[in-house]
């Protein structure tokens, strides 16, 4: 089995990771157009899918994907183009759209290369189809995912990532073992070998589901973000997980250039052009101490 796999760059990569919904979006992505359009009050529609997991010991996404699967029943047909059409029409946060490819180039001009990924429980096709996407401004989009049969429809879940599991792909982006079926995420790496050590990873959410993940970026030295939504400016959750040391810095959903998130990124930008130098010099250092170095 041939996996996708990228190795250790000459210049020092920063991953940046995003939650989707109310992170890049200021609401859930199937409320948005699928709850509604299969005639749902969107309320109702958490309610009972929340119910059935409750109910059945389900896990909350899996719950949602057979109620979505479900519930197009006889009002539409759930297939990828349907689904991506949906996610085209998602709303997103100011600056979303120009920001990948503004910090990418940002990143080129201090000799980093910035890579984007999604980690979300929302629904992949639906990510699929947002502009960005399109644009192939993702590395790679790690979200749940549908099993479409032959026909195209959608029948069973084929990935369901909820906030525990969101951090194996932390691991993978780390070692640079992308492919979700890769066993390779468990492989020993030599610290010198990572191709993206915590420290130069950032992750960027906005609520409980992101904790586990901003919990391991933040104790092994990388950049937790928390955002909040600009328009309410309710900042209680953010507070909550800098209390909590989930988080080391929280800036509203805003993602236009000089805002505050803006700032933050350049500046971990920044700091990891410099701090990579002399990680080199300490790499080379050991090399030539240890002549049994590379083994
Ligand atoms: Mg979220």
């Amino acid at each position: 089995m041939e996996y996708e796999r990228k190795y250790k760059e000459q210049k020092p990569v920063v991953a940046v990771c995003y939650d989707f919904d109310k992170t890049l979006s200021p609401d859930d992505m199937q409320a948005q157009g699928y709850i509604q359009d299969v005639g749902y009050d969107v309320k109702k529609f958490w309610q009972e899918s929340n119910r059935l997991a409750l109910d059945n010991n389900m896990d909350t996404n899996l719950a949602y994907m057979y109620k979505m699967v479900e519930e197009a029943e006889g009002n539409l047909v759930l297939t990828k183009a349907a689904l991506a059409e949906y996610g085209a029409k998602v709303q997103l946060f100011d600056g979303v759209k120009e920001w990948f490819s503004r910090i990418r180039k940002y990143g080129e001009q201090h000799n980093v290369i910035v890579e984007h990924y999604i980690i979300s429980s929302g629904l992949k096709e639906m990510i699929d189809g947002t502009e960005m996407a399109r644009n192939k401004e993702f590395e790679r989009i790690y979200a749940s995912s549908l099993y479409f049969n032959d026909r195209g429809v959608a029948k069973w879940p084929a990935q369901a990532i909820n906030y525990t599991n969101k951090t194996q792909f932390l691991f993978r982006i780390e070692k640079g073992v992308l492919d979700p079926n890769d066993p390779g995420v468990n492989d020993y790496y030599r610290p010198e070998d990572i191709r993206v050590p915590f420290r130069n990873i950032v992750y960027i959410g906005d609520s409980d589901t992101d904790i586990p993940c901003m919990k391991l970026v933040n104790t092994y030295g990388g950049h937790s973000i928390g955002v909040f939504d600009p328009n309410t400016n309710d900042k209680s959750k953010v507070f909550k997980m800098l209390k909590s040391n989930r988080i080391k810095y929280f800036v509203p959903a805003v993602y236009t250039e000089d805002s505050p998130l803006d700032k933050l990124m350049k500046a971990i930008i920044r700091k990891t052009a410099a701090y990579e130098v002399l990680e080199n010099i300490y790499a080379a250092d050991k090399k030539e101490a240890d002549p049994e170095y590379p083994l």
